[in-house]
């Protein structure tokens, strides 16, 4: 049981939800609830955080000593908008042994998406099909058409440029105009063509138009410090904030939920939790109880919340909470273009992002894996920060001293293409996480154990993403600086939650004996909690998730209000 060694006090008011968690599906959920007239409380773990006040956007690299090199909160470089990182003092995490998992976490208000890189894609038809498709994984609940009105709604809302395409698994949306390809992406263009890889416009929440009180992106490249005319998406400025102005938001930093709170029935009552800044032990009561905490710490939440009725933690009759996580496959090349060098100097601003991009092109029936994976693309000719383009040393002068060095940095800048694979795992009954029956964190709460193990689908993919990258780095008339990896290295895949996708552990499904949430969001056992954030997808796509985290959120929250109108929860 969670260690507690006094009940913490009850506060008096009743909220009608409680939302733990800020970033992507917390502050969605806390736009979309207080626009519907309820009383919401968000709790919180990490601190307050203002774009317009605190981003580093303007800041020039000289200005530090440090010249943005990363710090233990800012593992992205000091300048970076998002506080958290790999390792969080007095939180951590375990891994079953033979296990290689990496958990990234934000502590701030907007949680991740005050650094994300604002790739926002639907999911498509085949996306939410995949089991009837090829017979591996699960389907979800729900269809394409279901979650559809709600992505456009989103479109419209935060924003989000791009190019209509009707591909079939590539769903167009309510796009913005997209900003022209830049030199070097022009040149990944014509390769990917010639090689017939599918190449498009990148699709970025992030404003080539004016929306209400945020103006179009002035392209000064700095998204992941934050932005100070809010020109991309964060959950900080472009919901809670507005959650905020309507006066029906509670908003509490530092507060660590440590379980949700039931009542004789089995209804949940609210969620207790640590004031980080006093040490004490709080709780507050609520009518509906949201977890957006983000997918595995809303798992550990809901096995933390263990009682009588609940031995095995809330709405975990199924036993499935913890189960079926999945993050993206990975794997990155980049190659030293020699036609790049001795470049033009010119502005090559742009959206703190690419401005191209390659969804999956090819069919699986004539290939040695399942699913699929995009391309993201990066280089060019950015404003320096700390580091060079991976080491002068690699480039053929091989580095040096004084003014010839200084020569050589002009002389390479800007003449690297790299291209990063981002793919589908299907989720696999070895990748879980469970509380460690040992480890507690600074707070006393039991803290969450990995397992993780990639099959032959993810190795099969990466080791095509690499042969496709080494084979566009080769039409660009380039040279890639690495040997490709061996099978012993898995190709080159990046442990598992390092691309940060992190998903599944409360998975959404008609049958409660299989499934934590129904097709709502809504736990199958305690109709008045749900999961709002990447918990309840069934499987990963080859997509980035954080759109249709954001898309389901706002529908689980649209279902709520809609609940509580008809006196329902
Ligand atoms: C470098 C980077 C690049 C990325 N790029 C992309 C991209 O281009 N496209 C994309 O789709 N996705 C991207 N992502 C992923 C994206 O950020 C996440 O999918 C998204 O933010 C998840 O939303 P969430 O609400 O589940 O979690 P989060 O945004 O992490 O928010 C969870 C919040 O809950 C709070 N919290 C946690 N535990 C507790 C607790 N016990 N009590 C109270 N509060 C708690 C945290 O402090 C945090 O604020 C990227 C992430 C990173 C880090
Ligand atoms: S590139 Fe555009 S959206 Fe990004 S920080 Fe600069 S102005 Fe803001």
């Amino acid at each position: 049981m969670p260690t507690r060694h006094s009940p913490p006090p009850t506060q008096s008011k009743v909220f009608d939800v409680c939302i733990v968690g800020s970033g992507a599906g917390g502050g969605m959920a806390a736009y979309s609830l207080t626009q519907a007239g309820a009383n919401v409380i968000v709790l919180e773990a990490g601190g307050p955080w203002d774009n317009r006040t605190d981003s580093a956007m303007l800041t020039w690299p000289y200005e530090s000593p440090r010249r943005g090199a990363s710090t233990p909160e800012r593992p992205f470089g000091e300048f970076d908008a998002c506080i958290g990182g790999w390792d969080i003092p007095g939180e951590p995490y375990t891994r079953a042994p033979g296990t290689d998992f990496r958990w990234w976490r934000a502590r701030m208000v907007g949680g991740r998406t005050n650094h994300w890189g604002r790739i926002s894609l639907r999911f498509g038809p085949y996306d939410f099909k995949r089991k009837t498709r090829d017979g591996l994984g699960d389907d979800w609940p729900i269809v394409y058409e279901d979650v559809a009105p709600w992505y456009d709604r989103l479109d419209r809302l935060v924003g989000i440029f791009g190019s209509k395409e009707s591909l079939p698994n590539e769903p167009d949306g309510v796009f913005q105009p997209p900003p022209k390809p830049r030199c070097y992406e022009l040149l990944v263009k014509q390769a990917a063509d010639r090689l017939h890889v599918t190449c498009i416009p990148a699709r970025l929440s992030i404003l080539t138009r004016p929306l209400p009180g945020r103006p179009a992106c002035h392209y000064c490249g700095q998204c992941n410090r934050g932005c100070k005319t809010n020109s991309n998406f964060t959950s900080t400025n472009v919901l809670i904030a507005p959650a905020l102005a309507t006066g029906k938001l509670t908003l509490v930093t530092n507060a660590m939920a440590r379980e949700v709170t039931v009542d004789a029935a089995g209804r949940a009552t609210g969620v207790a939790y640590v004031d980080k800044t006093t040490g004490t032990d709080q709780h507050v009561r609520a009518k509906v109880v949201v977890l957006a905490a983000s997918a595995c710490e809303s798992a550990r939440l809901l096995l933390n919340s263990r009682s009588t009725l609940f031995p095995n933690g809330l709405a975990n009759g199924s036993g499935t909470v913890g189960k079926y996580i999945t993050d993206t496959t990975g794997t990155d090349v980049a190659g030293f273009i020699p036609k790049l060098m001795d470049h033009v100097p010119h502005n090559h601003d742009g959206v703190g992002g690419m401005h191209l991009y390659m969804p999956w092109w090819l069919d699986n029936s004539k290939l040695d894996f399942p699913r699929g994976y995009h391309i993201e693309v990066w280089g060019g000719r950015g404003m320096p920060g700390y580091g060079f383009m991976g080491g002068i040393h690699r480039y053929p002068s091989g580095g040096g001293y004084g003014k010839q060095l200084k020569a050589d940095y002009r002389h390479y800048y800007g003449a690297t293409i790299g291209f990063s694979g981002r793919g589908e795992m299907i989720p696999n009954d070895d990748c879980y996480c469970e509380l460690d029956p040992r480890q507690v964190d600074r707070w006393g709460i039991p803290v969450l154990r990995f397992h993780w193990k990639w099959t032959d689908h993810e190795y099969k993919q990466v080791k095509h993403m690499q042969e496709t990258f080494r084979a566009l780095v080769a039409e660009l008339g380039g040279e890639v600086f690495s040997p490709m990896p061996t099978a012993e290295r898995g190709y080159g895949i990046a442990a598992g939650g390092t691309i940060i996708h992190e998903l599944g552990g409360t998975r959404m499904g008609d049958d409660p004996k299989a499934s934590v949430v129904n097709r709502w969001g809504q736990a199958h056992e305690v109709k008045n909690l749900f999961v709002a954030d990447g918990g309840p997808f069934v499987s990963q796509a080859d997509k980035n998730p954080t759109w249709t985290i954001l898309a389901l959120s706002m529908r689980t929250s649209d279902y709520i209000a809609d609940q509580m109108k008809k006196g329902a929860l």
